[in-house]
C-alpha cells in the first residue's frame, strides 16, 4: 500500500464514513482509519452511532415497545395475549445483527468507493500548506501516511462522574445498557437527556423499576417547554419515575448492587440500584490526536475549534461531527462531512446548524428544529403559535397513538416559521416536512396551503399551520 493520499480521515463514524466516500466520489485517493472494537474485540466500521449508540438503540426500542404493545395495547383492538413473555438473548441478538448488517456494509461501501480502510489509532503529527503527515498506531505496530488533506471524525466517548468511573457490569455506559444480560429490577439512570430518557424507555418496558436522576430544576430544558411539560406527564404516567433538581454526590458498589447518594434540595438521602445508567453527556475525543504537539488548538471545553467550514486552526485540517461545537447527533455529522469533501474540491457547501432536527426516540416521540417559544420569548422577537393535537386526527386515533400535539412557531410580522415542535408517534418522520419548509424560508401559511394526505399524521402538521391565523378546520 502507498502511503500517499489526498484526504486521510480519522474516524469512521457517521462523520468520517460519509466524508470518505464523499471525498472518494470526488475523485480524491482516500484513507480512512478507526480504532473502534466491539465487545468480540473486532475492528468494527461505524462509530458510535452504528456500534453502541443510533442503530442498536433504535432496535432494542422497538423490541421493547413491542413488549408494551403486547402486554398493554393489543386488549384495546380485541386481541388477548396470553403468556407473552422476553427472550432478552433473541431480542440483543437481533439487534447484534442488525449492527453487524450496517457495519459491515461500511466494509463494502469502502470497497465499492475504493476508500482504504485502517484499523488503528490516527493523530496528526504535522501539518502544512503543502500537506500532513498522520501517524497510524495499532498495537505495537506504528505506520506514517503522508495526506494532502485531513480530516478529523473522532467523535465522542461517554462521560464518567468524577467519583465512579464505568465498570459496564454495575456502573453502565451507553455499550453496557445496550447489553445488559437480564432485566434489572430496579435501574437508576443519571441524567435525563436523550440517551438517559431512552435507555430508561427501553428496561421500564422490558419491567424495571427505573429512576432518572436530572441535575437541573426542569425537565428536557433543551425542548420548548410545552413538550416538555407534556413529556413528563406521558412518561411519568407510564411509569418512568423522573426527579429534576438532583444532585448526586456518590456512588457506592455494595454487595452487588449500586448506592447512589444524593442531594434533593436540603435533604440527603441514598438509593440502591441493581444497576445504574450513567448519562450524564459525551466529551469529544481528542486526547490521542496528539493536539499539543501539532498545535491543534481546542475550545474552552476541549472540543476542536474550528469555523464554519469546519477549517481547523492547522493548514488543511479539518474537524467535523462530536469532535467539535454543535449538536451531537450523526446526521449533523455526516453533513459537515459531505460538506468538508465538497469545499475540499473547491465546491461551495455548508451546513446550516439552526436547520438540524433533534430527536427523541421515546414513546411518544419528540422531534423539533428551530427556536422554542422560550427563547422566541427571551430574545424579545414577536411570533404567533399555532397547536394542534394528536387527538383531533383520525390516523393517530386509529392507529391508538393519540398523545401529543405539533406546534409551530411564525415570525408576527413575515409569517416565516421560525420552529417547530412535535411531540407525538413517528414525530421523526414528520418533522422533516418542518426541515424542509424551514430551509426553503417557508410561511406558516406556505404549509397551510400544502395539501396533506388523509388520513395521514401529516395532517397534524398542516392544522397546526392553519392554527396559527386561527383557523384550523377540526377543532
Ligand atoms: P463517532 O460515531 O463517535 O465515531 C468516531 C469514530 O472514531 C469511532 O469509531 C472512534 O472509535 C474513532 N476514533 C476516535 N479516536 C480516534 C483516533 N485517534 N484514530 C482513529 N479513530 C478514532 N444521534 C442521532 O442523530 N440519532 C440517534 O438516534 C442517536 N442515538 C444515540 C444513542 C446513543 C446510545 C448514543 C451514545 C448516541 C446516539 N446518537 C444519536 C449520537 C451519535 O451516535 C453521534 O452524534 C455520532 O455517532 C457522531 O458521529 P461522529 O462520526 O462524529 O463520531
Ligand atoms: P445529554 O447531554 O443530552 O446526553 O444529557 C445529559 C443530561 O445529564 C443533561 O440533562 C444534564 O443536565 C444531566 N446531567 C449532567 N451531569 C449530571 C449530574 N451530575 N447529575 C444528574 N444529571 C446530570
Amino acid at each position: 500500500m502507498s502511503n500517499q493520499f489526498d484526504i486521510a480521515v480519522l474516524g469512521a463514524g457517521p462523520g468520517g464514513y460519509v466524508a470518505a466516500i464523499r471525498a472518494a466520489q470526488l475523485g480524491f485517493k482516500v484513507v480512512c482509519i478507526d480504532n473502534f472494537k466491539n465487545i468480540k474485540g473486532r475492528a468494527s466500521l461505524g462509530g458510535t452511532c452504528l456500534n453502541v449508540g443510533c442503530i442498536p438503540s433504535k432496535a432494542l426500542l422497538e423490541s421493547s415497545e413491542n413488549y408494551e404493545r403486547v402486554t398493554h395495547k393489543f386488549g384495546a383492538h380485541g386481541i388477548t395475549v396470553t403468556d407473552a413473555r422476553i427472550d432478552l438473548a433473541t431480542m440483543l441478538g437481533r439487534k447484534d445483527k442488525i449492527v453487524e448488517q450496517f457495519t459491515g456494509g461500511i466494509a463494502g461501501l469502502f470497497r465499492k468507493n475504493k476508500v482504504t480502510s485502517m484499523h488503528g489509532t490516527g493523530r496528526v503529527l504535522a501539518a502544512a500548506t503543502a500537506g500532513c503527515t498522520v501517524e497510524v498506531r495499532a498495537g505495537d505496530k506504528l505506520e506514517t501516511l503522508e495526506a494532502k488533506h485531513v480530516i478529523i471524525a473522532t467523535g465522542s466517548a461517554p462521560r464518567a462522574l468524577p467519583f465512579s468511573p464505568f465498570d459496564n457490569d454495575l456502573i453502565l455506559d451507553n455499550a453496557g445498557a445496550l447489553a445488559l444480560s437480564s432485566v434489572p429490577k430496579r435501574l437508576g439512570v443519571i441524567g435525563a437527556g436523550v440517551i438517559g430518557l431512552e435507555m430508561g424507555s427501553v428496561w421500564r418496558r422490558l419491567g424495571s423499576k427505573v429512576t432518572i436522576l436530572e441535575a437541573l430544576p426542569a425537565f428536557l430544558m433543551a425542548a420548548d417547554e410545552a413538550v416538555a411539560k407534556e413529556a413528563l406527564k406521558i412518561f411519568t404516567k407510564d411509569g418512568l419515575e423522573i426527579r429534576t433538581n438532583v444532585k448526586v454526590t456518590g456512588i457506592e458498589k455494595v454487595d452487588g448492587h449500586v448506592s447512589v447518594t444524593l442531594e434533593d434540595g436540603a435533604n440527603a438521602q441514598s438509593i440502591d440500584f441493581d444497576r445504574l445508567i450513567v448519562a450524564v453527556g459525551r466529551m469529544p475525543n481528542t486526547e490521542a490526536l496528539a493536539a499539543d504537539t501539532a498545535g491543534l488548538k481546542l475550545d474552552a471545553r476541549g472540543f476542536i475549534e474550528v469555523d464554519a467550514h469546519c477549517r481547523t486552526n492547522l493548514p488543511n485540517v479539518y474537524a467535523i461531527g462530536d469532535v467539535v461545537r454543535g449538536p451531537m447527533l450523526a446526521h449533523k455529522a455526516s453533513e459537515e462531512g459531505v460538506a468538508v469533501a465538497e469545499s475540499i474540491a473547491g465546491q461551495a457547501s455548508h451546513v446550516n446548524l439552526d436547520h438540524v432536527p433533534w430527536v427523541i426516540y421515546t414513546s411518544p416521540e419528540i422531534a423539533w428544529v428551530g427556536r422554542t417559544e422560550q427563547s422566541l420569548r427571551e430574545a424579545g422577537i414577536k411570533y404567533r403559535a399555532g397547536q394542534f393535537p394528536f387527538m383531533a386526527n383520525g390516523r393517530a386515533r386509529a392507529l391508538g397513538e393519540s398523545a401529543g400535539f405539533v406546534k409551530i412557531l411564525a415570525d408576527a410580522g413575515n409569517d416565516r416559521v421560525l420552529g417547530v415542535h412535535i411531540i407525538g408517534a413517528f414525530a421523526s418522520e414528520l418533522i422533516s416536512e418542518a426541515v424542509v419548509a424551514m430551509e426553503f424560508d417557508a410561511s406558516a401559511e406556505d404549509i397551510a396551503r400544502i395539501v396533506h394526505a388523509h388520513p395521514s399524521l401529516s395532517e397534524v402538521m398542516h392544522e397546526a399551520a392553519l392554527a396559527v391565523d386561527k383557523r384550523t378546520l377540526h377543532i
